[in-house]
């Protein structure tokens, strides 16, 4: 790219953007800054439907952030809040459901380590991935290069 930023009218319009984003930003930082719990509304829970009482400040954070989904011909958010009992029990099936794909993703590891490297299209590497492994690249090329025959590393050396 050899065009000069500066008189670039896609780079200048985009700077605009930014400038006047970022005037919103300061904006919104000094009135957010001022937290107002009073309660003003009641939101059903998400999950069992019970009232919950919601503070002035989420109220009006709501209606900001429904008139730029509006601007946008977004579908404005629906008033709905997260009773505690809820936002407890769903906290803990979410710890829960992270140490299950952790235990998972342990027992998939020890089964490609102990055969022989799987495809990166096989169904085993595809579940590895659809549970977050942070690096199954790096594991597959790990493992490729400890069993290629001109490897120098022995079995279960890492
Ligand atoms: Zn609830």
């Amino acid at each position: 790219m050899t065009r000069d930023f500066a008189t670039d009218p896609e780079v200048a319009a985009d700077l605009d953007r930014q400038a006047r984003t970022e005037a919103d930003r300061s904006r919104t930082r000094e009135t957010s800054t001022v937290i107002d719990s009073t309660t003003a509304a009641t939101w059903p829970c998400l999950y069992c439907k019970t009232a919950v009482p919601v503070p002035r400040t989420a109220v009006e954070m709501r209606d900001t952030f429904n008139r730029a989904l509006r601007a946008r011909g977004q579908r404005p958010l629906e008033d709905t809040a997260v009773c505690s009992s809820c936002y407890a029990r769903e906290e803990a099936r979410r710890v829960e459901l992270g140490e299950a794909a952790r235990t998972r993703c342990a027992q998939l590891v020890r089964v490609i380590t102990e055969g022989s490297v799987p495809p990166a299209d096989s169904p085993i590497v595809r579940e590895l991935r659809k549970l977050g492994h942070p690096d199954v690249d790096g594991l597959l090329k790990s493992l490729r290069e400890r069993k290629s025959p001109g490897s120098t590393r022995g079995r279960g050396e890492i």
